[in-house]
């Protein structure tokens, strides 16, 4: 079939297959591609809005038993440069998170085998005790799974105990390339397959919360694997309806054992595009400034987007593989308004929450980036004794300090 005859389906709103999505993928032009994502983004977002999150990217703990080889972030179990964070610290994210107008952390860490569920569960709940209407999205698919591995619960009980103790959405970590062959050679087949990936996400979305779903790409698959993981999330959403959005970025290869060349911005914006046409069952497109910048951040609303993201206050993941794009709130609404679009803040369901919070009301400007943890901080804290701890590095670590 002809990028024309293809163009033309999608024109009349029909959805197209993997095949025809390779053929468009490979032959249709840049502008071709951005034309025709722009014009179904326009059709579900006839307003012209688009709209951003304020929230803060909080990685609890670096330590990883999975060991990605595309990953710069995790230390092994008994790193000196592994850290977990205290109760403290969390809440005084909180408090700064609230400060600039945000109302959710998106909670995400490596899998550490010294944090229990009982950890998990006592935070939530002390989160909400103290500040009830704070949203936690918080514990990608592959956590879930270490906690159910970890705990020896089947993870149904796992999630249905994790949202009686607050969780509130899920984000779309670690689905990388939903393709097994892919997984593999990111060594992150043992941390979930791409089915158990879907089957976590599946069980969220029936216990009632909402999720995100996400695509690293550029690291080892190809084309057709890409496309290959926008028609399992397009299934999965045609089943359950749980997604709220879509966010792909691309790989980045600095300080990685993998390592490579990071894609090119072009590659980035057909990419979404083509997400844009393809996953015609998502409302939601994010803009990935934070691997980006904010300048492709901006043409992503030309190629699909109709969100930019969150207004992040700390990023931790994508800094430690070279990337550390800092936007703050009078930025993205900059980019936002210069692109045509009017801003408006959201809630993580992409409920309208209001106009940009800096012209309602004095909030600070944040110039740069927090990180987990600062200089000099205690790198584990003493309540993690209060949990048993599993491994051996840990276990001597604690009877040293004994
Ligand atoms: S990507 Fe996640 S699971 Fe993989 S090593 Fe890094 S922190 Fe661990």
């Amino acid at each position: 079939m002809s990028v024309a005859t293809i163009a033309d389906k999608i024109n009349r709103g029909e959805r197209i297959d993997a095949d025809e999505a390779l053929t468009l993928y490979r032959d249709a032009s840049t502008w071709q591609l951005g034309r025709l994502a722009d014009a179904i983004r326009a059709r579900r977002h006839p307003e012209r809005v688009v709209t951003y999150i304020i929230d803060r990217n909080v990685n609890y703990t670096n330590v990883c038993v999975a060991r990605c080889n595309f990953c710069a972030f995790y230390r092994t179990v008994g790193s000196a440069d592994g850290y977990v964070l205290s109760r403290e610290e969390l809440f005084a994210k909180i408090d700064e998170t609230i400060s600039v107008g945000g109302n959710q952390l998106l909670l995400q860490g490596g899998h550490n085998p010294d944090i229990p569920l009982a950890w998990y569960e006592d935070l939530f709940r002390a989160v909400k005790a103290a500040y009830p209407t704070f949203r936690l999205h918080a514990l990608s698919p592959p956590e879930i799974l270490h906690i159910s591995r970890m705990s020896k619960l089947p993870v149904p009980e796992v999630v249905s105990r994790l949202i009686a103790a607050g969780l509130d959405s899920v984000p779309g970590g670690g689905a990388e390339i939903l393709v097994d062959r892919v997984r593999k050679l990111l060594n992150c087949y043992g941390k979930a397959t791409a089915d158990e990936w879907l089957g976590i996400m599946r069980e969220v979305h029936l216990q009632g919360l909402r999720t995100t779903a996400t695509m690293m790409y550029g690291s080892v698959e190809t084309p057709a694997e890409r496309i290959e993981h926008m028609m399992r999330l397009r299934a999965l959403q045609d089943e359950t309806h749980g997604f709220t959005a879509f966010i792909t970025w691309s790989y980045q290869p600095d300080h990685t054992e993998l390592a490579g060349v990071e894609l090119t911005g072009i590659e980035y914006l057909r990419t979404l595009a083509l997400a844009r046409i393809v996953l015609d069952n998502f409302d939601n497109v994010q803009a990935s400034w934070v691997t980006q910048g904010g300048k492709v951040g901006q043409l992503s609303l030309a190629f699909g987007a109709n969100d930019m993201g969150s207004v992040m206050i700390e990023e931790n993941v994508v800094r430690a593989a070279g990337a550390s794009y800092c936007m703050d709130e009078v930025e993205i609404v900059r980019n936002i308004e210069n692109a045509g679009f009017t801003p408006m803040r959201r809630t993580m369901h992409y409920d309208l929450v209001g106009p940009p919070v800096f012209r309602e009301r004095a909030v600070p400007r944040r110039l740069s980036l927090d990180v987990a943890k600062q200089e000099g901080a205690e790198r584990m804290p003493a309540e993690l004794a209060a949990y048993e701890a599993r491994s051996r590095e840990e276990r001597a670590r604690r009877s040293q300090l004994a």
